[in-house]
């Protein structure tokens, strides 16, 4: 029994043990299977995510190199007759956008205007990094002896490309392809070098609106159609001549001109470009009180001053000036001429072209006059000939080293430029090469020096050539 239990132990332990051995095996090829299963499955998670990884790094890669690429730009806007001192003596109008502009970015204590101080010289000084005798536009009406012939703002001369020397900054722009957009400035309806500016928006007498306007929509778009853009505004000066620099309807223009601005800082802070955008408003020269009691006739002292002598300023728009340039029709009389004048001298100065100051910069151009009589700041010029009545209130020309009310301003704002910082005064022949340097192409030679101006920029902007 014991034997049979034995053996039914052994039996059953046996046929225990032979019916359990597919069971081991079963679990042992089971627990092998497991393993396999959790590293393939692993594997397979890994390569599951590389690959993610991999088809992420590429749709990123190929988003990145599709996606427009936006480069620095440059706008200048030119805001005509705008004395240094506007912004302080009209804080009643609530300039705010400008002084928002101000705060945000970069200011300059005067923008010194080249001489003389008229809108047609200083803008193309602006435009060239160059002085007038370099630049070729000595004053807004000119004469040349070559030529012989008159330039005169709005007649066919203006257009013709004979009288630009310099090399404006869209052309330098526009010859490494850098596309330009100009509104209205001086110079940039006439095809200098063969190049004009890619988009152009003549002067019109237009509303403020259109123009901006027209600027805004060449931000439309992913990328703006432009790198170097400009814009224009007159009513500042129009006023300030019509009823004086002290007027309320200069602190109307100026208000007029701030909601523009903030119409068009608006516009652009909206479509995402200001990061990109640096924005330089500047003006051309100041504004001065004029009146009759201030006024020096040359032939009450010389009557037959228009037989002996060419005198360019005559007309409506120029009978009453900052200067008068003569030229005597026979070269004998220069220096009689001369003499006479010097013997009158008051309240105006006379220079013998070769006498002339050497930092007004026009001498060394054969547009300079032969004699140039020059009013003392306040005081204007004419001839009782000319006959017409002093219509205006408000006028500019002097020589701005030495007349603070001849003085501009430039305030910037952008990427480029430092943030609520004031400077010391900058010429205008300094802005040719800060707008080369933002956009990163190679300026023309020029009068300017841009070690002057490299101090209104951010200190991590690298020095161009
Ligand atoms: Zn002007």
């Amino acid at each position: 029994m014991f034997e049979d239990d034995s053996d039914d132990y052994n039996m059953s332990n046996t046929e225990s043990q032979i019916e359990n051995a597919p069971l081991i095996d079963s679990l042992k090829y089971k627990t092998g299977s497991s393993v396999a299963n959790t590293v393939t499955v692993a594997l397979g998670f890994m390569i599951a995510i590389l690959t993610v990884l991999f088809i992420a790094v590429i749709v990123f890669t190929v988003i990145f190199l599709l996606k427009p690429r936006i480069s620095s730009m440059v706008l200048l806007i030119s805001i005509d007759g705008f004395r240094s001192d506007y912004l302080e003596q009209f804080k009643d109008y609530d300039l705010k956008n400008l002084n928002a502009f101000i705060e945000n970015g970069t200011s300059v204590e005067f923008l010194l205007p080249v001489y003389p101080s008229m809108t047609y010289p200083n803008h193309m000084s602006i435009a060239t990094g160059l002085y007038a005798e370099n630049h070729g536009i000595l004053n807004n009406r000119m004469y040349d002896p070559v030529f012989n012939a008159t330039y005169y703002y709005n007649t066919p001369e203006e257009f013709n490309s004979r009288w630009y020397d310099g090399e404006p900054i869209w052309v330098t722009a526009e010859r490494q392809r850098v596309i330009s957009a100009i509104h209205a400035w001086a110079g940039s309806h006439v095809s200098i070098k063969g190049i004009l500016p890619t988009y152009r928006w003549p002067y019109s007498t237009r509303p403020d609106k259109e123009n901006v306007d027209w600027l805004l929509s060449l931000f439309e778009g992913e990328v703006p159609k432009a790198r170097l853009y400009t814009l224009y505004f007159e009513d500042v000066d129009n006023y300030g001549h019509t009823y004086g620099p002290d007027s309320e309807e200069v602190g109307k223009a100026l208000k007029e001109v701030d909601d523009m601005i903030g119409y068009l800082m608006d516009t652009l802070a909206k479509r995402n470009f200001l990061q990109y955008l640096d924005i330089i408003i500047l003006s051309d020269h100041g504004m001065a009180s004029v009146s009759e009691d201030k006024v020096i006739y040359l032939d009450d002292f010389i009557p037959d001053l228009l037989d002996i002598a060419y005198i360019l300023d005559r007309g409506n728009e120029t009978a009453y000036g900052t200067s008068v340039s003569i030229t005597p029709k026979n070269p004998k009389d220069i220096q009689p001429l001369y003499e006479e004048l010097k013997n009158i001298e008051e309240e105006f100065d006379v220079y013998l072209k070769k006498d002339i100051p050497e930092h007004f910069h026009i001498k060394n151009h054969r547009r300079c006059p032969e004699i140039l009589v020059l009013a003392r700041p306040g005081w204007l010029l004419s001839l009782k000939a000319f006959n017409v009545d002093l219509d205006m209130r408000g006028a500019h020309g002097w020589d701005a080293t030495v007349d603070p009310l001849m003085r501009g301003v430039l305030f910037a704002n952008g990427p480029s430029f430092k943030k609520g910082y004031k400077s010391g005064s900058i010429s205008n022949v300094e802005i040719y090469n800060l707008v080369c340097h933002i956009l990163k192409i190679n300026p023309s030679p020029n009068n300017g020096t841009f070690a002057n101006v490299q101090h209104l920029l951010q200190q991590n902007v690298t020095v161009s050539k």
